[in-house]
């Protein structure tokens, strides 16, 4: 069997650590890799993520992120119909340098393909409360959650749109990835009660987002009784916070019921018109940004970081998204878990990817060789992504990796007759 690629991601404070030169030889050598991409806006997180400490970062134990920076530079004309522009670095020590054009030089000095990656946030929860209030989704009771900004917001479709055009426009880059966060989830009550999560998910999304004024416009533009739904939905929204003692009643009375989502959703058609809207926004959001980026780059690669594992609970419908991407990152990580019960979890999850996207388009399956991650793991990783129909491979992600996992990559492609070939034709589901 021929995969395209293994692409690797890499964070500006590795190349500054251990040097690119460094790190792109251990991942030939040991992995395979013939791309990469640089997480080019990055999210507030420790790093490494699944672990105390790095295991091979010879300047640092830890790293702790600023919270949504940018590690390229931005050119301002890219920005001047943009409300919103990507704050840079404040880390002296990640300064005067352009990270990405670092990592293209390098990556393309091999022959490697190189991509960029606009992660989880893309405004800092300083600027979201101070400068950008009006952009951040709002609860159904108006107050707003932390940094997530709403899709049916113009300035933040605007900026979207400027982000990736500038990207495309500026880097010689062979895809641009996301995994921004959709509309927020809402949560789950764990004194609510009941054996049945999926209800409570499904109850918990009331008090997710959106319910801002450009939602209201954005719903009634197609014909959504907006006032009507969001009454309806207050009251199962009521029941889950405990805001009032009646709703709560009720909610745990349909918590301890045999009731199920699907009746829930046959009774409240309030609720089904909601969870549409949302998917018909992202939708709409990803539209809009595939058909801007292509028009300033056609040949660009827009690729979903497909991460969530109830993408529902987002807004986010990959069928329909799938129309407005190039291709898909899976971005299980089953292998971390440490636990051979876990893996039948990746299977289920690059079958749900697939069944969304169809045999066509190009997947990439992630793995792991982070703790808790085990060799015999990260082998089975890559067997199970061969059989659920990938054709490449994603490590997530190098910096936490220990070097038996990463090994392991290259064992197991060996082990499993997966040849690495850049130029191997991407097999559909109507090829010979
Ligand atoms: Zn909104």
């Amino acid at each position: 069997m021929y995969w395209r690629e293994v692409v690797a991601s890499l964070y500006a404070w590795d190349i500054l650590d251990e040097g690119l030169e460094n790190i792109l030889d251990v991942l030939e050598r040991d992995t395979r890799t013939n791309s990469t991409y640089l997480v080019a806006l990055m999210h507030d997180e420790k790093r490494p993520l699944t672990d105390f400490y790095y295991p091979h970062n010879p300047r640092r134990k830890v790293y702790w992120t600023e919270d949504s920076r940018a590690y390229w530079k931005p050119r301002p004309e890219a920005y001047s119909e943009s409300r919103i522009k990507p704050r840079a670095t404040d880390n002296p020590e990640l300064q005067g340098v352009d990270w990405l054009q670092t990592l293209i030089d390098g990556s393309r000095a091999r022959g490697m393909t190189v991509g960029a990656e606009l992660s989880h946030t893309w405004l800092d929860k300083e600027r979201a409360r101070d400068e950008f209030p009006d952009v951040i989704q709002r609860d159904i009771y108006g107050q707003p959650f932390d940094q997530q900004i709403c899709f049916n917001h113009p300035d933040v479709r605007a900026y979207g749109v400027a982000l990736y055009t500038d990207l495309a426009q500026h880097y010689d880059l062979d895809f641009v990835q996301t995994c921004v966060r959709g509309f927020h989830p809402g949560r789950q009550q764990p004194w609510a009660g009941g054996e049945n999560p999926e209800l409570q998910r499904l109850v918990g999304v009331t008090l997710g987002g959106c319910f801002c004024e450009h939602c209201r416009a954005a719903a009634e533009r197609r014909g959504i009784d907006w006032d009507a739904m969001v009454s309806r939905l207050r009251w199962i929204a009521d029941g889950v916070s405990g805001r009032t003692h009646k709703a709560a009643f009720e909610m745990r009375l349909l918590l301890a019921s045999s009731t199920t989502s699907t009746a829930l959703l046959a009774g409240i058609p309030e609720l089904y018109a909601f969870l549409r809207f949302r998917v018909d926004s992202l939708t709409g959001f990803y539209r809009e940004i595939y058909r801007a980026v292509h028009a300033a780059r056609p040949e660009i690669d827009v690729r979903l970081n497909h991460y969530a594992r109830y993408p529902e609970m987002m807004g986010l419908d990959l069928r329909q998204v799938s129309r407005y991407v190039d291709s898909v990152r899976s971005s299980d990580y089953s292998e971390q878990r440490g636990d051979p019960g876990q893996m039948a979890w990746k299977r289920a999850y690059l079958h749900s990817v697939r069944r969304a996207i169809g045999p066509d388009m190009y997947l990439l399956s992630a793995i792991s060789p982070r703790p808790q991650a085990t060799p015999e793991l990260v082998k089975e990783g890559i067997l199970i992504s061969a059989q659920c129909g990938a054709d490449a491979l994603t490590i997530g992600h190098y910096d936490g990796a220990w070097a038996n996992c990463l090994r392991a990559i290259g064992e197991g492609l060996d082990e499993a007759g997966i040849v690495i070939d850049r130029h191997a034709p991407v097999v559909g589901g109507q090829s010979a």
